[in-house]
């Protein structure tokens, strides 16, 4: 049976040492925290994760949802599991407390996010998308469901879904082919196929409000094949009026679920919308005048809003999986008996050592433990920066665009290396690892979709690459440039941190002579930028995690110094800072080099041929 403890040190170090949550009372829903406050929320909710979701996740895995004639059952628990996670007031940790919910800032409801992704990430992504819902809604909502649906959503009493995704497209909105039909009361009704949505259909509340997104036929009935008539609905599965009642079942029913590689536990259905009541959401949009080009709507400004939430949301799924695969590994690494230590036996009188004393297999639990807690305090830097962006202080302009800038690399990066840690874990049990009792290959399956929802990594490479970097003539990559070689300055004299500061220093002024080359190449040929994005995106979150790394090690060295408890925990943070440094920033000199390879080999490729 897999292990699951929930790391509340490492989330007292980041939120109050590295990045003092009591100099943060000025930002927006920090003013009322306070110390005890934070670790009540997350002592109840690692508790409520270790005992009652990670219980869930094997037994969920190995049964999935069942379909049934437009009904969706989940896993024997998950239905009791939620009630619970409702009752304890987890659906609106978020959420501002006019609207039922308990008004935390994301700074802190993050970590109760990870937890919640380590222990059972099929079950989290039910209340996980309904958050992303219910904010939508609650930005772009009219009064009526702001009164009536939102609190409802809130308490966890219903849940929300993303509807994005057709048959004939995913990345290429474009090409979607769902419509809705203005009525003569201000409704529309909406026909069409929406394909994998999460938590479509299932039995865990009375009422789903979709959140969907659909054309609006222009004046002659036609749709166009581009976003300029998409808009931004909300259908639920229960019609709800106006004045809160719950009315008849709504025409959008499921048509099936996926047969997946894994969150076997999280029903993917097919939602079939047949004349289903819509409401739109935000101002109505403008019809173009006379030779005029169609622009989005409003509407879409919402949708857009609720991916980028949900993007930073699945980059912490990459931490999630990659915590959990972890402690498993270890667990597995110091029991299991394999061969002696290369130094000779570590215990002569038993037949053989344990793994752990194997440098490969230290390696790689450790390369899973630096990526774990660097990315970690990466995402919780961003969440302060969200914050930031949404207050009166001076740098908010540039803290929102620093949010902006790592959301792709956040998504991406923490993805890629989670999926690549949980691997590495699995490692670690050799032959036993793909052994379906032992539960570790399943972290794996799991953490394979992250890489691909919610826009798959290498379209969040192009929108670094393509979008983000050139921007407000570049403004956003500057002020990163500009952060984090001012604190490399500030901190270059250190003796005690030159193994951290010279590495990170190599890896930006690599990142910036990469962010040039773009700059010029991508420019005169978009096919460069196209076959360097990945590598670039990857150098980005490597060098950021690095710079982390740097703070991370500044505040042991000080810790250590100055107060020797905690000793080995700090000491523990400067092993993994100086693995990132060896290990991982040695990546960008050849990450840079492919990337100047350009794009005309992979160019010159015939599929065809061969
Ligand atoms: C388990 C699961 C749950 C999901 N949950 C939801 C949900 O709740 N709501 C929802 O709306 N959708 C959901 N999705 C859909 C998911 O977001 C899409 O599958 C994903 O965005 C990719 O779209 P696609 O499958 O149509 O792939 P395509 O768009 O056909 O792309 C295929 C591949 O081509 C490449 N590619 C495409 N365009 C580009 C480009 N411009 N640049 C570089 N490479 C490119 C990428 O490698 C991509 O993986 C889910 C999918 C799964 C499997």
């Amino acid at each position: 049976m897999p292990v699951y403890r929930a790391p509340l040190q490492d989330y007292s170090f980041l939120m109050n040492e590295l990045f003092e949550i009591d100099k943060q009372k000025d930002l927006p829903q920090f003013g009322e925290l306070s110390g005890e406050l934070v670790d009540d929320v997350l002592t109840n909710a690692a508790k409520f994760c270790e005992e009652v979701l990670h219980p869930l996740n094997q037994s969920g895995d190995e049964e999935g949802c069942h379909y049934e004639n437009g009904v969706v059952r989940t896993p024997t628990g998950f239905k009791e599991a939620y009630k619970a996670y409702a009752a304890g007031g987890w659906s609106g940790l978020s959420a501002p407390e006019s609207f039922g919910g308990s008004g935390l800032p994301s700074f802190v409801t993050m970590t109760v996010a990870e937890m919640s992704q380590s222990a059972n990430q099929a079950f989290a992504m039910y209340p996980g998308l309904s958050m992303a819902a219910y904010s939508a809604l609650m930005g772009t909502g009219a009064s009526w469901m702001k009164e009536h649906i939102v609190p409802r959503m809130v308490s966890g009493e219903w849940t929300g879904t993303m509807c994005l995704t057709e048959p004939g497209c995913g990345t290429d909105l474009r090409l979607m082919k769902t419509r809705a039909v203005e009525q003569d009361d201000g409704t529309y009704k909406m026909t069409g196929t929406k394909i994998f949505i999460s938590g479509g259909e299932h039995d865990l509340a009375d009422n789903i409000i979709h959140m969907v997104i659909a054309k609006i036929p222009d004046e002659n009935g036609q749709i166009h094949d581009d976003l300029s008539t998409v808009n931004f609905f909300m259908v639920p599965k229960y019609i709800v009026k106006e004045d809160g009642t719950v009315g008849m079942r709504n025409g959008v029913a499921c048509g099936g679920i996926e047969k997946k590689m894994g969150i076997k536990g999280n029903a993917t259905a097919v939602l079939n919308f047949d004349d289903a009541v819509a409401w739109r959401l935000g101002p109505k949009p403008q019809a173009p005048k006379l030779g005029e080009k169609r622009s989005s709507s409003e509407g879409m400004k919402g949708m857009f809003g609720m991916m980028n939430a949900a993007r930073l949301g699945v980059g912490v799924q990459g931490i999630s999986v990659a915590e959990v695969a972890l402690q498993n590994g270890i667990a597995y690494a110091l029991e299991r008996r394999v061969g002696h230590a290369l130094t000779g036996p570590k215990e002569p009188d038993k037949p053989a050592d344990l793994e752990i004393v194997h440098p490969d297999v230290r390696r790689m639990l450790l390369h899973c433990r630096s990526f774990v807690e660097g990315a970690r305090a990466v995402a919780m830097w961003t969440t302060l920066n969200m914050a930031i962006a949404n207050s009166n202080r001076p740098e908010r302009d540039t803290a929102g665009m620093l949010a902006d800038l790592l959301t792709p690399v956040i998504k991406a990066f923490f993805t890629d290396m989670g999926f690549e840690a949980a691997n590495m874990a699995m490692q670690c049990y050799g032959g036993h690892g793909y052994i379906r009792d032992n539960g570790v290959e399943q972290f794996v399956r799991d953490g394979r979709i992250n890489q691909t929802y919610e826009g798959a990594n290498g379209v969040q490479a192009m929108d670094l690459v393509g979008r983000k970097l050139g921007r407000k003539g570049g403004a956003a990559p500057m002020a990163y440039f500009g952060l984090v070689n001012g604190w490399l300055e500030d901190n270059g004299k250190d003796e005690k941190l030159g193994a951290y500061v010279k590495p990170v220093k190599r890896g930006l002024d690599t990142l910036q002579q990469a962010t040039m080359w773009m700059a010029q190449n991508g420019l005169a040929n978009p096919n460069n930028a196209g076959a360097g994005a990945v590598d670039y995106l990857r150098m980005m979150g490597i060098v950021t995690v690095g710079w982390m790394w740097a703070r991370m090690a500044k505040l042991a060295n000080e810790k250590l110094a100055t107060s020797p408890a905690n000793k080995a925990f700090y000491e523990s943070k400067l092993v993994s800072a100086k693995y990132w440094m060896e290990r991982m920033i040695p990546e960008c000199p050849m990450l840079f080099e492919r990337i100047q390879a350009g794009a005309d080999t992979v160019m010159a490729f015939d599929p065809m041929v061969g």
